[in-house]
């Protein structure tokens, strides 16, 4: 017997119900002991908890997104949504391995609010996930450019010159708002800082 489009995809819906279930039965502990100590969990293992956070927080409501690790970023984590891509930090999580889950729950809300707005401050009391990564020396750059927000006075340090960057706490409706547009206020090259009025 064929089976029409519509009722192939409601069989799929189906099926993918029963394997998220299968996956929030297992607990986030049991999926992580599963791993050696000392090291990350896998990228399947992040995709699982995603999985589960997504149907504890988000009704499962978030399309699920390409979870990779990245060896060169320096803060905790990443979200793209050109690429609806998650980039999690081995080098900030070799430091401190026990805030894998909440990196992964602040892009996590990153997929519905890009910048750090009010928006995303609720969710992130909600979802209880960190609205700031812990710093460490051996993750810090020495920027090459500083940009400060007209309206707050708050410093963006930068590897590049930006140029259509606002304020994430002052713009609007959480999108690029020129009132907020951020200043180049100094730059650092070869050892050298140079100041912008
Ligand atoms: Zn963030
Ligand atoms: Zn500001």
């Amino acid at each position: 017997m064929l089976i029409s489009r519509k009722q192939q995809s409601a069989i799929k819906a189906i099926n993918y119900d029963l394997f998220e279930n299968i996956q929030i039965a297992i607990s986030e502990q049991e999926i992580l002991q599963k791993e050696q100590p000392g090291t990350l969990p896998s990228a399947e293992t992040l995709r699982h908890l995603f999985n589960r956070f997504n149907f504890l927080y988000f009704n499962g409501k978030l399309t699920r997104p390409v979870i990779e690790y990245s060896n060169r970023m320096t803060c905790a984590g990443s979200y793209t949504p050109v690429k609806n891509l998650i980039k999690i930090s081995q080098k900030y999580h070799a430091i401190f391995p026990d805030e894998i889950e909440d990196t992964l729950k602040h892009e996590m809300i990153h997929m519905i609010h890009f910048n750090h707005n009010a928006a995303f401050k609720v969710e992130a009391k909600r979802i209880g996930a960190s609205l700031k990564a812990k710093t460490h020396p051996s993750l810090q750059k020495q920027p090459k450019y500083l940009y400060v927000c007209p309206g707050c006075g708050l410093e963006y340090p930068r590897q590049k010159k930006v140029r259509m960057l606002s304020c994430g706490s002052c713009s609007r409706r959480g999108r690029f708002d020129p009132e907020f547009k951020l200043k180049l206020s100094k730059s650092f090259t070869a050892g050298r800082e140079i100041s912008y009025a």
